[in-house]
C-alpha cells in the first residue's frame, strides 16, 4: 500500500496553511498519508469529484467557491452539514467509492470557543453573515440551543436569511449593521465572522468604538491572518477576553482527521505548524 491521498478542493487555495498542518499531523500519527492542494476552478468541480474515487483519494476538505456545489454528490451528509448548508470535508470509501460529507467547521468553531468557557453562553452575537456565520450559528443550535443568538450584517436579508433558517431551533434574530455596537454590548460571546481586518488591511475593524466591549466578554476574530486584529485589539484595551482564529482552524483540520481516519488528532502539533505556516504569535 501506498500513500493514502487528501486534500484540499478550492479556487484559489494557494496560501493554505492546511498542508503544513495536516501533514504534521499525519507524521506524529504516524499515518501513512500525504495532503496536498487541488486548485479546482468552478467550471471544474463535477469532474474534480467524478475522479475523486477513481484516483483513490481517501478524503478532502472543501473550500471557496465549491461547498454547495458538491453537495449533489454525497450520500449522506452529517447533521453539522445539513444544518450550515454546506459541506467543508468529505471522505471516501475505499471499496465502494461513496463519499460522505462533513462539516467541521460548526465543531471546530464549537470547540474553540468551550475550550474558552465551560457554562452555556446566554447571548451571543455573529457580525456577518456568510458562510462562516452559518456554520456557526449551526453550532449553537446543535451543542447549545439555550443561547440568544444575534447575527449582524451589512445586508440585514442575508442575516434575516439565516435566522429564518434556525428560528425552529434557537432563540435568533437578525440586527441591522447600525446597531451592532449596542447588540455587541449586550452579548457574552462576540464572534468577528467577515473577512474586514484581513492582511493585507489589517488596520481595518468592523467596530471602532472601543465602548461596544467589556470585560467578563468573549471577543473572538475567526480571521487568522494577522492573529490580533485591530477588532481584538479594541476589544482586549477594555478588559474582555479575545480569541484569535487560529484555535478554529485547527480544530476543524482535527475535526477532519476524526471523520477520516477514526482516530484523535494531534491538535498541539498542528497549533505548532498552523502557528508558523500563518506567520505569528498568539493573540493570548
Ligand atoms: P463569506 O461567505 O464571503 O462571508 C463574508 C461575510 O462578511 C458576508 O456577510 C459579507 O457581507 C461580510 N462582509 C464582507 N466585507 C464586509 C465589510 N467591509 N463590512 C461588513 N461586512 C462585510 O466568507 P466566510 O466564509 O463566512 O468567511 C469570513 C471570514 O472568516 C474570512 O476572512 C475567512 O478567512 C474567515 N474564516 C476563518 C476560519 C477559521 O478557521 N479561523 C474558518 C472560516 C472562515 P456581504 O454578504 O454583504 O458581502
Amino acid at each position: 500500500m501506498g500513500q493514502a491521498v487528501y486534500g484540499l478542493i478550492g479556487w484559489p487555495v494557494g496560501h493554505s496553511a492546511s498542508p503544513a498542518m495536516m501533514n504534521a499531523a499525519f507524521q506524529e500519527m504516524g499515518e501513512p498519508a500525504v495532503y496536498g492542494l487541488f486548485p479546482v476552478q468552478p467550471s471544474r468541480i463535477e469532474a474534480a469529484m467524478a475522479g475523486l474515487a477513481a484516483l483513490s483519494i481517501r478524503g478532502v476538505n472543501v473550500t471557496i467557491p465549491h461547498k454547495q456545489a458538491v453537495l449533489p454528490w454525497l450520500s449522506d451528509v452529517s447533521d453539522e452539514a445539513r444544518f450550515a448548508g454546506a459541506v467543508n470535508t468529505i471522505s471516501v470509501d475505499a471499496d465502494s467509492g461513496r463519499m460522505s460529507g462533513h462539516n467541521t467547521d460548526v465543531s471546530g468553531w464549537w470547540k474553540s470557543v468551550s475550550d474558552a468557557q465551560k457554562t452555556p453562553w446566554e447571548a451571543a452575537i455573529v457580525l456577518g453573515a456568510g458562510g462562516a456565520a452559518r456554520a456557526i450559528a449551526a453550532a449553537l443550535a446543535l451543542y447549545s440551543p439555550a443561547t440568544r443568538l444575534r447575527i449582524a450584517a451589512r445586508n440585514v436579508q442575508k442575516a434575516e436569511e439565516i435566522a429564518s433558517g434556525f428560528r425552529d431551533k434557537i432563540a435568533i434574530e437578525a440586527v441591522p449593521w447600525e446597531k451592532r455596537c449596542a447588540a455587541i454590548e449586550q452579548a457574552e460571546l462576540v464572534v468577528q465572522a467577515t473577512p474586514v481586518g484581513m492582511w493585507p488591511r489589517d488596520g481595518e475593524s468592523p467596530v471602532e468604538d472601543a465602548g461596544c466591549f467589556h470585560s467578563g466578554q468573549v471577543v473572538q476574530d475567526i480571521v487568522y491572518r494577522p492573529l490580533e486584529t485591530a477588532f481584538l485589539k479594541l476589544a482586549a484595551s477594555q478588559g474582555a477576553k479575545t480569541l484569535d482564529g487560529l484555535n478554529m482552524l485547527v480544530h476543524q483540520g482535527a475535526a477532519a482527521i476524526q471523520f477520516w481516519m477514526k482516530r484523535q488528532a494531534p491538535v498541539e502539533v498542528m497549533r505548532t505548524q498552523a502557528l508558523a505556516a500563518v506567520g505569528g504569535t498568539p493573540a493570548h
